[in-house]
């Protein structure tokens, strides 16, 4: 208790009559969490999750530690560089709050059903989808295995000085594929350059700063907490965030659930029914 003194007093400021300060703080201990992703703002949500407290944290990654890394990501030391991030991440958290569960896997995503592994194991409430390998497939992967099993997910990017965070509450608010698909169909250039990403395994250099990758984690940490603890819709429900880092100004471009969205839209909802029904 003396850990989340702050947190206690922090909840005590909600004047929830219904709840004590004490069940925010056990809603967080008893969080499931998937991390996908201990890069620059993997790291940063990594901290924040073991700060808050929640109970259970599953973190997936498949590299090694690079001195080019060292930017951003908060969770390494340069003594680090050539260990795998799953195991480092694992003896710093432990360090860092021992009442938590942390397991790191060091796994390479390379499907959609990698995904669907993971959700199955790890029975999220919650997803954070930072992982950039492989572009232009991951998000996709994840956006879709999701919504499929029901489960939140957010995520966010950074290219040099813009950043941009989304969340998706399967059932409820715009996913990832929605906005795609918008996106597409205002400008059909998108199809080509996402096609030309994939074929080639373009992984454009992101020129992300360390205070970016720490900004944009916190951000998704809060959206995290908005949701786990009830206390308000998400700032992105159905709402990309962007923020210009060089002046720090912030929009939020609307992008509303699509009936035709190939991922969690009436005609994938009516297959998923039938399917249902034949196995029923
Ligand atoms: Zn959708």
């Amino acid at each position: 208790m003396a850990r989340y003194t702050a947190n206690l007093n922090f909840f005590r400021t909600l004047n929830d009559t219904s709840r004590t300060a004490y069940d925010y703080q056990l809603r967080l201990k008893e969080a499931r969490v998937l991390l996908l992703g201990l890069g620059g703002i993997g790291s940063n949500v990594c901290l924040a999750l073991a700060e808050l407290g929640v109970g259970h944290v599953f973190a997936v990654d498949f590299d090694q530690v690079e001195l080019s890394n060292l930017n951003r990501q908060v969770l390494y030391s340069t003594s680090a560089v050539g260990q795998p991030k799953a195991q480092v991440a694992t003896e710093r958290v432990a360090r860092f709050n021992p009442d938590i569960s942390f397991e790191a896997l060091r796994v390479r995503i390379s499907g959609r059903a990698d995904v669907e592994v993971l959700l199955a194991r790890v029975q999220p409430d919650f997803v954070f989808c930072l992982a950039d390998k492989p572009n232009g497939w991951i998000d996709f992967w994840v956006n879709d295995a999701c919504v499929t099993y029901g489960v939140p997910v957010a995520a966010a990017n950074i290219m040099a000085a813009v950043g941009t965070a989304y969340t998706t509450v399967p059932g409820r608010t715009a996913c990832f594929q929605c906005r795609v698909d918008a996106d597409v169909v205002g400008n059909p250039d998108l199809a080509e350059e996402l096609a030309y990403i994939r074929e080639h395994e373009l992984n454009v250099s992101n020129g992300a700063l360390g205070p970016a990758c720490m900004f944009l984690g916190y951000f998704l940490s809060y959206e995290f907490l908005r949701h786990r603890l009830e206390l308000g819709s998400m700032l992105t429900d159905d709402r990309l965030f962007e923020i210009d880092f060089m002046d720090f100004s912030q929009r939020y471009h609307t992008f509303p659930r699509r009936a035709d969205c190939s991922s969690c839209g009436s005609a994938r909802d009516t297959v998923a029914a039938q399917v249902t029904v034949d196995q029923g």
